[in-house]
C-alpha cells in the first residue's frame, strides 16, 4: 500500500496545513492501492513563499550549473526507471512493457533532450543596437493530468529548471505516485530546497489556488479542455501567462497507395496503446472509401490481435484508468452504435474473462461520418473511427473539421505527397508514416490549447523576452 501524507516544500518533506485524505484506486484491481493527503490554499501559500525565495537564487545560476543539475537527475532518474514503471502500472494499469518501455522512455528522452538544448540554448542575442534577453519568467505552476502522467511531468518540470524557473507540481489526484518519486529523484539529484515544489490535490483544492495565486507568475496545464477554461479564467485576475495543453481528436489520413494495409494495421495498435488515453490519439482514421471494406478487415484482425488483461502480465493494454472513464467510454461506444457507424471490432461491455478492473474491448467503428458524436468528442479511451474520403481535398476538409488541432498523422509511400497533405493540416503536431522527435514543438491550435512544450520550444514558454535599447 503507498501512502503520501506529507508534500515535498522547501526541500523537506512537510505536513499539509490540514490533513484531509484520499484514496487512490488500482484500475486493474479495483481495490485500494494507497492513500495521499490532499492539499490546500495554506499549503501553496507555504510552496509559493518557498519557490519566490528560491527564484532569487536560481534564476542567477550558469547554464552549466543548471546542465550540472539535469546530468545528475538523469542518473538518479536511471536509478529510479524500475519504481516509476511500477507506479504507473499501480495507479494507472499501464502494462509493465508500456511503463517500463515507452512511458519511462518519454521522461528520460524528454530530460536528455533538456539537457542537450540547455547547453547550446542563447538567452541572449545582439540585433544591432539592441539586446534581446530571454529570463526567466518566475514562479510557475505545473498542473498535470493522469493519462501519460511522468511524461506530462517531465515536459514542464525540465524546460522549467532548465530556464532558471521555480515551480510548483500539482499531479492528477488519480496518478500521484509516479509524481511522489519523481520528487525523491530530484531531491536526490540535489535540486536547492525550493526550486521544486509537489503538493499533492485535486482541481478545487490546489489547481484552483494555484491559477488564482497573486504570487505565481505562470500555469502551465495539460488536461482537459473543461478545467483548461477554468484555469484561464481564474488566473486572468492576476494576469498570469496560462498555457494550456488540452484535448484532441485527431485525424490520421492513410492516402491511397501500396503501404495501405501496413499503416491501417500499425494505426490500429498505435490507437489502442495506453488503452487510448493519449491526447493526441490518432482516432479518426481516413481511408479512401473505395477501399473502406479492406481497411474494416485489417482492422478486424489488427484489433482482435490486441492482448487486454492484467497489466503486470505481457499483454498490449491493461484498464482505462478509472471507473468515471470505463462509464463514459461504454457511453460513448452504445452512442456509436445507435448512430448507425459499423461496429467491426470490440463493443460495450467487458472483454471476455476480465470481470473485475476497467476493462474496454479494443474497439473499432467504419463507415463513421464526422457528424457524429464519437467523430466529434474526445473519447479517451481504445475506441477507433474509420471514416471513408473520395478525394485528398475532401480528406483534409475532415481532417479539419473538428474544434481540436493537437496532432495529426498522415501515412503513404508518396512521401511528397504524405508531406503536402500534413503541410494543411491544422494541427501543432503532425507526424508523416510515424515520425517521431523530442525536439519537435508538441502542442496545440483551436481548442487543444496555446504555448508549445518539448525541446526548445517547450523553453520558450518558461522566458520573458526583454528588449535593452542602445546597447551596441
Ligand atoms: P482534468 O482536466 O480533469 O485534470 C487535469 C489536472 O487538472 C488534474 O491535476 C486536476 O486535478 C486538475 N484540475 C481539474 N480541475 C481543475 C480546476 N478547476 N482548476 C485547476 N486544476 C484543475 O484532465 P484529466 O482527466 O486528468 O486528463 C485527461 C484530459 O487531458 C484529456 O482531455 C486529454 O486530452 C488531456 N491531455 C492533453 C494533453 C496535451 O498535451 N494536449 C496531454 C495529456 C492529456
Amino acid at each position: 500500500m503507498r501512502e503520501q501524507l506529507k508534500f515535498y516544500i522547501d526541500g523537506k518533506w512537510t505536513d499539509p496545513a490540514e490533513m484531509k485524505t484520499l484514496d487512490v484506486e488500482n484500475p486493474a484491481t479495483e481495490t485500494v492501492c494507497g492513500k495521499i493527503a490532499l492539499g490546500s490554499a495554506a499549503d501553496v501559500d507555504v510552496a509559493v513563499k518557498a519557490a519566490r525565495k528560491a527564484f532569487a537564487s536560481w534564476s542567477q545560476t550558469s547554464t552549466a550549473d543548471r546542465v550540472g543539475i539535469l546530468q545528475n537527475i538523469l542518473a538518479e532518474y536511471q536509478k529510479r526507471a524500475g519504481d516509476l514503471a511500477a507506479a504507473l502500472t499501480e495507479e494507472m494499469g499501464a502494462p509493465s512493457s508500456l511503463a517500463n518501455g515507452f512511458q519511462v522512455g518519454l521522461g528520460e528522452g524528454h530530460l536528455s533532450t533538456a539537457i542537450d538544448v540547455l547547453q547550446k540554448f542563447r538567452f541572449e542575442e545582439q540585433r544591432g543596437a539592441t539586446l534581446i534577453v530571454k529570463e526567466p519568467i518566475g514562479v510557475c505552476a505545473l498542473i498535470t493530468p493522469w493519462n501519460w502522467p511522468l511524461n506530462q511531468i517531465a515536459v514542464k518540470v525540465f524546460p522549467a529548471l532548465a530556464t532558471g524557473c521555480t515551480m510548483i507540481l500539482k499531479p492528477s489526484e488519480i496518478a500521484p505516485f509516479t509524481a511522489q518519486i519523481f520528487a525523491e529523484i530530484l531531491h536526490a539529484a540535489g535540486v536547492p530546497a525550493g526550486v521544486f515544489n509537489l503538493i499533492q490535490g485535486d482541481g478545487p483544492g490546489v489547481g484552483e489556488a494555484l491559477s488564482g495565486h497573486p504570487d505565481i507568475d505562470m500555469i502551465t496545464f495539460t488536461g482537459s479542455t473543461r478545467a483548461g477554461v477554468e484555469i484561464a479564467r481564474n488566473a486572468a485576475h492576476s494576469v498570469k501567462r496560462v498555457t494550456q495543453e488540452l484535448g484532441g481528436k485527431s485525424p490520421n489520413i492513410i492516402l491511397d497507395d501500396e503501404a495501405f494495409a501496413t499503416h491501417v494495421a500499425g494505426s490500429v495498435a498505435g490507437m489502442m496503446a495506453n488503452s487510448g488515453q493519449t491526447c493526441s490519439a490518432g482516432s479518426r482514421m481516413l481511408v479512401p472509401n473505395a477501399r473502406m471494406q479492406e481497411a474494416m478487415d485489417i482492422a478486424r484482425e489488427a484489433a482482435s490481435q490486441v492482448t487486454v488483461g492484467d497489466p503486470n502480465t505481457d499483454v498490449a493494454m491493461g484498464p482505462v484508468s478509472s471507473k468515471v472513464q470505463f462509464e463514459k467510454i461504454q457511453g460513448l461506444i452504445q452512442k456509436g452504435i445507435d448512430e448507425g457507424a459499423t461496429l467491426v471490432a470490440g463493443g460495450t461491455g467487458r472483454p471476455q474473462d476480465l470481470e473485475v478492473g476497467y476493462y474496454v474491448k479494443p474497439t473499432v467503428f467504419a463507415n463513421v461520418t464526422n457528424d457524429m458524436t464519437i467523430a466529434r468528442e474526445e473519447i479517451f479511451g481504445p475506441v477507433l473511427c474509420i471514416l471513408g474520403y473520395d478525394s485528398v481535398e475532401q480528406a483534409i476538409e475532415i481532417a479539419n473539421d473538428t474544434e481540436y488541432g493537437l496532432a495529426g498523422y498522415v501515412a503513404g509511400a508518396d512521401l511528397d505527397k504524405a508531406r503536402a497533405v500534413a503541410r494543411q493540416i491544422r494541427a501543432g503536431w503532425v507526424s508523416v508514416n510515424d515520425g517521431f522527435d523530442f525536439n519537435c514543438p508538441f502542442g496545440g491550435y483551436k481548442k487543444s490549447g496555446n504555448g508549445r512544450e518539448w525541446g526548445e520550444f517547450g523553453f520558450h514558454d518558461f522566458l520573458e523576452i526583454k528588449g535593452i535599447l542602445g546597447y551596441s
